[in-house]
């Protein structure tokens, strides 16, 4: 039986990265040791890594204003991270509340005892089944922070607020390399790997250099003056996962780049949407206008029959389609190596269930 595996994360991998994995996991570029075992202080490691930085630089079209950081402690570990770097001096954060994951960004940022921390909208009144449409900032912030894709609610930007004179900062964990960000336009991004990349144990940071203090003087592992100066080798880097996520970068460069899985992205999300839109049984719940690429949950409006079907579904290959405890109902996490043949398996799927229920 062919298994798709649907999970928000970790997630699928690009199944020649993980037989090339398995290919060199005992000898590393003939060095005879596991890439789980070669030091970071190595020229093999340091190739390894200057060439997957180079290679995510060219795929998100990063400009040189922008530093890349290699980091770890997941996205969660950001929420404490970028306030302390980008609201060093001034300490006035914005936050626009789209669900669990900004509120989760915005407790952090209010345990650090120095900072003010406005959420200037939020789609509470909604239930996070739609983003806010007025963002306004009536002061200046050091930074407005955005997650960009939610991926619990479903919903993403597909353009951003307009906030002139503020800089942005976006959590893009559940979609970055799956949708053209416009680098240019953040101060910040950042996202962890194990959804749209690898396996989990690296972040990533994408900041423009200008916006950092040079005189700060935080905790090592939390500065990224630091952290850039020592080109993320301050400590020992997640070796494996950055091997694995330079195999899924070079992978992505010969699909065709980010342009290419947007597109991909969009032909299995829009095959799952027309089949929600048309269903008598399923229904989407994020707004249509906001609507993710990569996280798409949905309902039948009975937790009984939700139940059966993700039962049912599970037998028939079609895995971890449950929703998040906090939304309930299923969830289709598609990734960028997630496969058409699995949207379209669901679909089918989909259909056929609505069948028995509704002969
Ligand atoms: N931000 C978003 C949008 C997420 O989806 C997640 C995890 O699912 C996180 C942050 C937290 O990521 P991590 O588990 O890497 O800390």
């Amino acid at each position: 039986m062919v298994v798709y595996n649907f999970s928000a994360g970790p997630a699928m991998m690009p199944s020649e990265v993980v037989e090339q994995i398995k290919a060199e996991l005992t000898s590393y570029k003939a060095s005879q040791m596991s890439v789980m075992e070669i030091s970071h202080r190595s020229d093999l490691y340091a190739q390894m890594f200057q060439e997957a930085k180079a290679d995510l630089r060219e795929l998100l079209a990063v400009p040189k204003t922008h530093r890349i950081l290699f980091l770890q402690g997941g996205a969660s570990m950001q929420f404490t991270t970028v306030p302390l770097n980008l609201a060093y001096k001034t300490k006035r954060i914005a936050f626009v509340d789209t669900g669990h994951w900004s509120q989760t960004a915005i407790a952090d940022a209010k345990l650090l005892p120095d900072k003010e921390v406005d959420v200037i909208a939020s789609g509470h009144e909604n239930g996070y089944t739609a983003l806010p449409t007025k963002i306004k900032a009536q002061k200046d912030y050091d930074y407005v922070h955005l997650t960009i894709n939610n991926t619990i609610e479903g919903t993403m930007f597909q353009k951003l607020p307009e906030l002139a004179g503020q800089t942005l900062v976006g959590d893009i964990s559940s979609n970055i390399l799956g949708y053209q960000h416009n680098v240019d336009k953040y101060g910040l991004l950042y996202a962890s790997a194990q959804k749209n990349i690898g396996p989990a144990g690296l972040t990533l940071v994408i900041v423009k250099e200008d916006l950092l203090d040079q005189e700060q003087d935080l905790p090592s592992m939390l500065d990224y003056v630091k952290l850039i100066k020592e080109d993320s080798n301050l400590n020992t880097p997640p070796v494996f996962p950055i091997y694995a996520a330079g195999l899924v970068f070079k992978w992505l460069k010969k699909q065709g780049g980010v342009a290419q899985m947007q597109r991909q992205n969009e032909e299995k999300s829009n095959l799952l949407y027309e089949q929600l839109d048309n269903s008598k049984l399923f229904k989407a719940t994020a707004a249509k206008a906001d609507r993710s690429l990569t996280n798409i949950p949905f309902t039948t409006g009975d937790k009984a029959l939700d139940e059966r079907f993700v039962t049912e579904a599970t037998q028939a290959g079609l895995c971890n389609l449950k929703g998040h405890a906090l939304v309930g109902g299923m969830r289709a996490s598609m990734y960028n190596a997630f496969p058409y043949a699995g949207a379209k398996a669901l679909v089918e799927f989909m259909q056929k269930f609505e069948q028995q229920v509704h002969p």
